[in-house]
């Protein structure tokens, strides 16, 4: 028993897979909606219905809760929310991180957890918050980590529990917590803490957290991103390799009037129309939504479909490789989320040996794509070509016939044999006309394979309007206009 992942696809670092805790079993990615026993706008035998195998909800709340301690203690939490999938409960932290402190010890918590049936169980972590410096950082994480170790040894080692991971926002501290919490023994780990930085739009720190988590853990374990649930950020969270997410999203916003898309959140009270294909936005006008006594249920049902229809988008974009298409689309829909995606692009060399050697396709969709792991992985292997003493890169026009080897370009990828013309990246990439992005980065694959070869001597034939923009780029290289031979 206990808890196991199995990974059946990959692309970048994202994973389509399947989690099994005890009996049952969950596709990931996989959305958790966060369920409130005192006011579930949708219930989880609605949410069933919907598609969704886990939700998640809070231990502390039940335990404090004079209605529902007893009857989860004697029914089980499955029969009191009405829900037979995956239940994981929350131990308390979340309310330790936003109100400071909890009347409950770790062992209560794990215990109680285990009393009441939960699936997945989480010890009492302690959430350091973005603003702790790292002495707080470090002293809180050695609190978590004797609280994981205790709990462990409470419960066994088959015990249904999950290993979060902390750290604040300092990558190695993340890495450290990663390391320690894989080595007591989880395949279940969540990275916690989160919150605060994704309600700030601060993207960049969370993918070098999520980055630093992700280093220390083996690639064998499923990652929680913890509180992470807005639509537009799902495939960037699966992107970095997480695989569950959890979202109070959905109702959060709803009680506020927001209605969720994967661009962003709306007002309701500022639309005229409803943009989506849900059953809600179907059998609904804008004006009848915003007018109906059950607005806020159907706010939050509205937003549920879509979050679960952006999962569903994910994971066939991991089966088809083109999660990079869709990752670009989601994180321009935002100026923070795209400087996420650029410090992500940033770290991509270290992406890159995760990521699947053939795809279905690249397509090109501006400077960023210049950056993916195809470009990084093509620019390693030019190294491994070999060639004669005098090689010409044609660019353009007819190459003359007294070279040893004559290789074709594509930007953003660079120089390539024709052996290579039809298979991935170069056959399958659509690249619209030539732009200086996509040329440097053709330059540096030319710039790579000069390096590479100090016993060839390489010329490019170049089409005139770019001539000069590519001396400029590979400086000591010939450079011929492809017009003049
Ligand atoms: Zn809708």
């Amino acid at each position: 028993m206990g808890i196991s992942f199995e990974i059946l696809q990959k692309d970048i670092a994202a994973r389509a897979g399947r989690l099994k805790v005890g009996e049952k079993t969950i596709r990931t990615p996989a959305l958790l909606p966060v369920v409130n026993p005192h006011l579930p706008l949708v219930t989880p035998r609605e949410m069933q219905e919907m598609g969704v195998e886990a939700i998640i909800t809070n231990a502390y709340i039940f335990s404090k809760s004079a209605e529902y301690r007893e009857r989860a203690l004697s029914e089980g939490l499955h029969k009191v929310l009405d829900f037979d999938g995956v239940i994981m409960t929350d131990s308390g932290s979340f309310q330790l991180m936003v109100y400071g402190g909890v009347e409950i010890t770790n062992l209560e918590t794990v215990s109680f957890q285990k009393a009441i049936g939960s699936d997945i169980i989480v010890p009492l972590d302690i959430p350091t918050t973005p603003d702790a410096d790292r002495e707080r950082a470090e002293k809180e994480l050695a609190i978590t980590l004797s609280r994981i170790r205790e709990a462990r040894e409470h419960l066994g080692p088959d015990a249904q529990m999950a290993g979060p991971v902390q750290g604040a926002l300092f990558p190695d501290l993340r890495e450290r917590s990663a390391r320690a919490v894989q080595e007591i023994g989880f395949d279940f780990c969540p990275v916690g803490a989160v919150v605060p930085l994704m309600e700030n739009y601060r993207y960049k720190d969370l993918v070098d957290v999520v980055l630093g988590a992700k280093k220390g853990l083996s690639p064998a374990t499923c990652v929680h991103l913890f509180g992470a649930g807005h639509p537009s950020m799902l495939a960037l969270g699966a992107a970095m390799g997480c695989d569950i997410f959890d979202s109070a999203a959905y109702a959060l916003f709803a009680k506020d009037g927001r209605y969720l898309t994967t661009y962003g959140s709306l007002k309701i009270d500022e639309l005229s129309e409803l943009p989506c294909p849900c059953q809600v936005c179907r059998s609904h006008t804008a004006e009848e939504l915003k007018k109906s006594p059950d607005r806020v249920r159907l706010l939050a049902l509205h937003n549920l479909y879509v979050t679960l229809a952006e999962i569903a988008r994910i994971r066939q974009a991991i089966t088809d490789g083109t999660l990079w298409e869709l990752l670009d689309l989601r994180c321009r829909s935002h100026p923070r989320l795209l400087e996420g995606y650029r410090e992500f692009l940033r770290q991509a060399q270290d992406l890159e040996e995760q990521d699947n050697v053939s795809k279905r396709r690249f397509f090109y969709q501006g400077s960023e794509s210049c950056m993916r792991t195809e470009v990084v992985r093509y620019h390693a292997m030019v190294e491994r070509f070999t060639l004669g003493p005098r090689v010409l890169v044609a660019m353009a026009g007819k190459a003359p016939g007294d070279y040893d080897d004559i290789l074709f370009f594509k930007p953003p990828f660079g120089p390539y044999p024709e052996g290579l013309s039809e298979t991935f990246p170069i056959g399958q990439s659509e690249v619209p006309s030539w732009d200086e992005d996509m040329m440097r980065a053709g330059c540096r694959g030319i710039a790579r394979l000069v390096e590479t070869h100090p016993e060839s001597t390489v010329s490019v034939l170049c089409p005139v309007e770019w001539a000069a923009f590519v001396r400029g780029e590979l400086p000591g290289v010939e450079v011929l206009n492809a017009d003049t031979i």
